[in-house]
């Protein structure tokens, strides 16, 4: 007889660069609002926000490489480019002194946002999860273990559509840092190995439509590839 009703899922998770193990993921929480110039195109006030998250189901994350389905109930998918911090230990409290020893290392990623029901949920007052959670709404590139690249503070994140251009920003222009945003997190639930944390997206974000080929990379960090179909 078996201890569940049905076949537990398969873990998801993520590749590691260079290693045949695999990073298993468990959450996956994302910061909104995190470089000035994209909070005052989606009409915030970066000098007054502190940090504010969301979060998307860990099984809406599919790896760097494959395709998007794009999905239903939208008219206006966007992409946001993000640096994606991989947690390799666990904790509650964490000081920022201590937040980067909690760090597996890093990915580029995608957080895909149906902007139209995010729209709507902003002027309704409504939760955000429909907006951000849907299926295959997190595409995560390959992890960089931090014992190899260190912990980028700065560096450049880009995004391209089909080539061209749309994304750019630098990673020293997050308002909160990343030793910052696992502390604010950490205070708000306790934090444990393979939880994933997108930190936020520099200015450019935009509409994507079936076909486009998207090219994510930060500088020493790596890139993240997807189309969507
Ligand atoms: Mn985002």
């Amino acid at each position: 007889m078996s201890e569940y009703v049905f076949p537990p899922p398969a873990p998801v998770y993520v590749t590691v660069h260079g290693h045949a193990e695999k990073f298993p993921v468990r959450r996956v929480f994302c910061v909104g609002r995190n470089y000035a110039a994209h909070a005052r195109e989606m009409g915030g006030d970066p000098s007054r926000e502190p940090p504010f998250f969301f979060s998307k189901p860990a099984d809406a994350v599919i790896r760097g490489g494959a395709d998007t389905p794009f999905p239903p109930a939208t008219h206006n998918l966007h992409h946001e480019v993000e640096l994606v911090v991989a947690l390799g230990r666990g904790g509650a409290e964490i000081a920022p002194e201590a937040a980067l020893g909690h760090v597996f290392g890093y990915a580029v990623g995608l957080d895909l946002t149906r902007r139209d029901l995010q729209d709507e949920a902003k002027a309704l007052r409504r939760s955000w999860d429909m907006a951000k959670g849907f299926d295959a709404s997190a595409v995560v590139g390959e992890i960089a273990p931090a014992a190899e690249i260190g912990h980028p503070g700065e560096g450049r994140i880009v995004l391209s559509v089909n080539g061209e251009p749309r994304q750019a920003g630098d990673l020293g222009d997050q308002i909160w840092a990343v030793p910052e945003v696992i502390a604010a997190l950490s205070r708000l639930v306790r934090l444990a190995p393979g939880d994933l944390i997108f930190t936020g997206t520099p200015e450019g974000a935009g509409p994507l439509h079936r076909g486009d080929e998207l090219l994510g990379e930060i500088a020493g960090v790596g890139s993240v590839r997807t189309k969507i179909v």
